[in-house]
């Protein structure tokens, strides 16, 4: 076994995790394939690009990836060093001058002595000729350990690979994920439980006891939204005139065959929608004991009941504007949005399936993944991944191919429940960006959204503390 390990794509997660592995001593092969192949939306020779907004966003730990970030700044994040040390000014936000922070991490990188920095795209033939029945990457993976931290915009004949050794049936998706609401945000007052026609069905039941018995049975899957014409109205025209993200070429031509956003298809007339997604018939507003003009609906996100996504709103709208128009629906105005709806391009295992919560592949021991790959969505998600994936590899490797005990954060932490939640069963797995949604709630509730943030960030922090602590002795 090679005293080495090799990682796979000079990206976020893979330069992380090549400075966490090479600075304690252990040398590093990182293969990254540009500057001679670039994906379609890299452009830059240096590692770390990014390709999109320049925002790491929030600083504040009473924001999930500030808190997020503030664990990784406790771990020595090389990544997050060099983002504080290029910061733009963008006010409570961590924005970096993005030519600066590549540039950076490269050089930080090739100044390292025990880093070898292949330009070369895995995958293609002249890397590891596979013996038969192997993929290349089971040949690296042969001669030591390997970490596969190639994103949403993985090659393709790496994903080739990837499928081949997964026996996934495909890796390529396009993720148009509807926003994801805290349910406690939600205004209960006009928000009400229940499935289309539920409701005529029970007509015995008064619709306070039918809501009522249905919240205690925690039966509905839906909580509905109801909107008067005024309502739907108002809605209508700031969603149809709202401003959307710029799409990549490549996104244009494949995005819109199944998936189609809630603003497209509003701009097809003014009634679209409330024969579509916002349909209300089968339901009577609590407000006006009525039929309302429009509903729309949200359903339960995750086995805990807390998140709900808003159904059918797959939308391409800027996240600012995401929360301004959506905030428009009755029942919203005060909705804290964990996750905004994107649309694009993404390459991820079905890592509830495959992966442990170290990263490594349940199937090959000397395998690991690390970023976007893995089912996190973000650049600090990504950068949290690569470096869960290195203190393991590297651990791996100084116990002579045994991970006896995997470095596996506490899920209190947002590094633990982020990997946690890659790693737990889940039959409708979305890629997870930071939240205080995927945190164990505190045992006391509070209602004040601020306090109750700080109180889990400051959780978080001191039972990372501990860990580091227990870790040092
Ligand atoms: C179009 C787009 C926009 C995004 N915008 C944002 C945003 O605004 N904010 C945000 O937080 N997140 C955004 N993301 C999501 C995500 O956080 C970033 O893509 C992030 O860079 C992922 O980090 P990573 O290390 O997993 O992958 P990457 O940073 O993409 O790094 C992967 C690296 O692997 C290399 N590579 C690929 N295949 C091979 C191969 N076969 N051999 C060798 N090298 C290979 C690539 O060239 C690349 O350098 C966006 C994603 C996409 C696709």
């Amino acid at each position: 076994m090679e005293s080495y390990i090799t990682i796979i794509g000079g990206g976020l997660a893979g330069t992380e995790a090549a400075y966490q592995i090479a600075k304690r001593g252990i040398q590093v092969k990182l293969y990254e394939m540009k500057p001679k192949v670039f994906s379609p939306a890299h452009s830059d020779a240096n590692l770390a690009e990014i390709v999109c907004s320049n925002s790491f966003k929030s600083n504040l730990h009473t924001n999930a990836c500030g808190l997020l970030k503030e664990e990784l700044r406790k771990l020595d994040s090389l990544l997050i060093r060099i983002a504080d040390e290029t910061a733009v000014p963008a006010g409570q936000a961590l924005a970096v001058d993005r030519k600066q922070f590549s540039k950076r991490v490269t050089e930080e990188l090739e100044k390292m002595e025990n880093i070898q920095i292949i330009r070369k795209e895995v995958g293609k033939q002249d890397i590891r000729k596979p013996t038969q029945g192997y993929t290349q990457i089971e040949e690296m993976a042969k001669e030591g350990i390997v970490i596969i931290a190639t994103g949403p915009l993985t090659s393709d004949s790496l994903s080739k690979e990837i499928i081949k050794l997964t026996g996934e049936d495909k890796l390529y998706f396009y993720d148009a994920a509807a926003p994801i609401i805290e349910k406690e945000s939600v205004n209960m007052e006009i928000a009400f439980w229940g499935e289309r026609y539920e409701q005529e069905r029970r007509k015995e039941e008064t619709i306070e006891d039918w809501q009522k018995r249905i919240e205690k049975q925690n039966q509905a899957s839906y909580l509905n939204l109801p909107m008067n014409e005024e309502e739907y109205e108002k809605f209508w025209t700031e969603l149809v005139n709202a401003q959307i993200v710029t799409l990549h070429d490549f996104e244009k031509r494949e995005l819109f065959e199944g998936c189609m956003p809630i603003e497209i298809m509003a701009k097809r007339g003014k009634d679209t929608l409330r024969f579509g997604p916002l349909k209300p018939v089968g339901f009577t507003d609590k407000r006006t004991g009525r039929r309302p003009y429009a509903v729309v609906q949200l359903r339960q996100d995750n086995k805990e009941g807390n998140l709900f996504n808003m159904v059918g709103f797959q939308t391409n709208l800027k996240f600012g504007e995401q929360q301004r128009v959506f905030q428009m629906i009755p029942g919203l105005e005060q909705a804290n949005f964990v996750k905004f709806g994107v649309m694009h391009r993404n390459t991820y295992l079905h890592s509830t399936k495959l992966l442990e919560p170290t990263g490594r592949l349940k199937q090959n021991s000397n395998l690991y993944f690390a970023g976007q790959i893995t089912g996190v969505e973000g650049y600090v998600e990504s950068i949290c991944s690569g470096m869960v994936a290195a203190l393991n590899a590297q651990k791996q490797l100084k116990e002579k191919n045994k991970l006896q005990n995997p470095i596996i954060f506490p899920k209190t932490t947002m590094i633990g429940a982020l990997m946690d939640y890659i790693s737990t069963s889940n039959e409708n797995f979305q890629p997870m960006n930071a939240n205080f949604g995927i945190l164990p709630p505190l045992t006391q509730t509070i209602k004040d959204k601020k306090l109750k943030y700080t109180k889990l960030a400051d959780r978080a922090l001191a039972d990372l503390e501990e860990m580091l602590q227990i870790d040092d002795k």
